[in-house]
């Protein structure tokens, strides 16, 4: 028999907010923790007095394929607030940018020369589009697949920098189902919401409220364990604070749900202390004028050109500029192991490493013409899956009776994105649901 559960979530990211959705419908009454005074997590914005639209600390789109968050839009009512531009994306080759979005640009770019490379790129990516055989793909190695597969050239020119560029060191270790995943499941097409991603957090986090769900803000939780009888306690803020739980879903990093719950069994803790990932460090400017004279959107930068960032992404060629008082929004960013030195460069530090980055792309660009910069890091950026990586995905269903774990290393094949959030947070809620009606 079902009973009325009384649920905390730790963490306001898009995957506790899903989660909170579901059990809420269900009539269960749930409480979110949130450390930050904001809903959001990774994928939050801020917004500049005179702004209309939030910026996104950490540069996001969502794809035309995210089935599970447009879907979730769709639920909420919220469907008419998504919008999909579609901006322009350039690889760099010689010296030179050169669009790579579409079958068309993909014909046209010089970096695989006219002959059979070009065929054996479009087969190898048809191939994977049309294939379904991720298991299979994670046996390999990227670095092995593509070799022989797609071939020297090919590889060295298209993937190679792209996994260097993620992965730093892991580069030659990830698995072709994690590239599988991107060629398969994304679109060229981009998508946004009206107002940026933090109005959609806080549209989510107004209907949330709406339905009966707690969120406390600015309330980190400090410790989960199990009192006798059964239930959970999560302790928060100073610590003297603690509240009884049938069910606790945390939402946070591995490494964090390890230190929340020391008493997680020996084997669980070891599979998440196991788990690899990268971090980001991203810079965006508000300029007086644009980078890009040609309007394009994403530059992808290949590590060996020496920039001292991996891509540059030009917001306002996605959303107009208007939405920010008329000033250009760009993002210099890379993915980084927690230990560089980009993790602890000031602002200002930063801007005068990139600077130069900045002027190889557009030679006119000034430093005079930056009104103003803003740093964001993060240590958990990007979940690195290693071979056979699928043996190594952390159950929802922890070991402690009532602790269930969702996050972005548990959405695997797929690569992490705001659409997987929603979809975990969704599985987790659904396991809740049945553990709860089993008994
Ligand atoms: C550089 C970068 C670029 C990205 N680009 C895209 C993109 O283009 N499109 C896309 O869809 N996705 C993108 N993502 C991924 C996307 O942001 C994440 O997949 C998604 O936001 C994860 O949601 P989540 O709820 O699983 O986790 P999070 O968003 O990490 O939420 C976890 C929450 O837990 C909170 N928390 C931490 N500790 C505690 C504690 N002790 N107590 C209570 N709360 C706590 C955190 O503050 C956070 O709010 C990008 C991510 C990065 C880093």
């Amino acid at each position: 028999m079902t009973k009325r559960m009384h649920i905390a979530i730790l963490g306001a990211g898009f995957g506790g907010m899903a989660a909170a959705y579901d059990l809420a419908r269900a009539g269960h009454t749930v409480t979110i923790y949130e450390a930050e005074d904001y809903v959001g997590g990774l994928a939050s914005g801020f917004k500049e007095p005179g702004w209309d639209w939030s910026v996104e600390k950490f540069y996001h789109h969502w794809f035309a394929s995210d089935s599970h968050m447009l879907g979730l839009l769709d639920e909420l009512g919220l469907r008419h607030k998504a919008q999909f531009p579609r901006p322009y994306t350039v690889l760099y080759h010689n010296g030179e940018w050169h669009p790579f979005d579409s079958i068309t640009a993909a014909i046209k770019y010089p970096g695989l020369g006219w002959g059979l490379d070009k065929v054996r790129f479009g087969l190898v990516g048809l191939y994977l589009r049309l294939s379904n055989n991720w298991r299979g793909l994670e046996r390999s190695t990227v670095d092995a697949w593509m070799r022989r597969w797609a071939g020297e050239r090919v590889y060295k020119q298209m993937w190679e920098p792209l996994m260097v560029g993620k992965f730093g060191p892991y580069a030659k270790q990830v698995n072709m189902a994690w590239l599988w995943a991107r060629l398969h499941a994304r679109t060229t097409n981009l998508g946004t919401y009206e107002g940026g991603f933090q109005a959609f957090a806080d549209d989510f986090a107004a209907i949330l409220r709406g339905m009966g769900v707690d969120i406390q803000l600015g309330l980190p939780a400090n410790e989960v364990v199990k009192l006798p009888g059964g239930r959970l306690a999560v302790t928060t803020g100073d610590s003297q604070t603690m509240a009884a739980y049938h069910r606790v879903l945390v939402t946070t990093s591995p490494g964090l749900l390890a230190r929340l719950t020391p008493t997680l069994p020996g084997e669980y803790l070891k599979g998440l202390l196991g788990l690899k990932s990268m971090g980001a460090v991203v810079l965006t400017l508000a300029l007086k004028g644009p980078v890009s004279p040609q309007g394009y959107y994403w530059y992808n930068i290949p590590k060996e050109a020496g920039f001292p960032f991996l891509a540059l992404v030009e917001h306002t060629n996605f959303v107009p500029k208007e939405n920010f008082g008329g000033q250009h929004i760009v993002y210099c960013g890379d993915y980084l192991e927690s230990n560089h030195e980009y993790f602890n460069l000031t602002e200002q530090e930063l801007l005068e490493r990139f600077v130069p980055g900045i002027q190889r792309i557009n030679p006119a660009f000034d430093i005079s013409w930056v009104n103003k910069v803003w740093l964001h890091r993060t240590k958990y950026a990007q979940p690195v899956p290693l071979v056979n990586h699928s043996g190594n995905i952390p159950a929802i269903r922890t070991p402690i009776e009532g602790l269930y774990f969702a996050s972005m290393s548990q959405v695997y094949p797929w690569d992490r994105g705001t659409n997987f959030a929603v979809e975990i947070g969704r599985r987790a809620a659904r396991e809740m649901l049945e553990d709860n009606a089993g008994g």
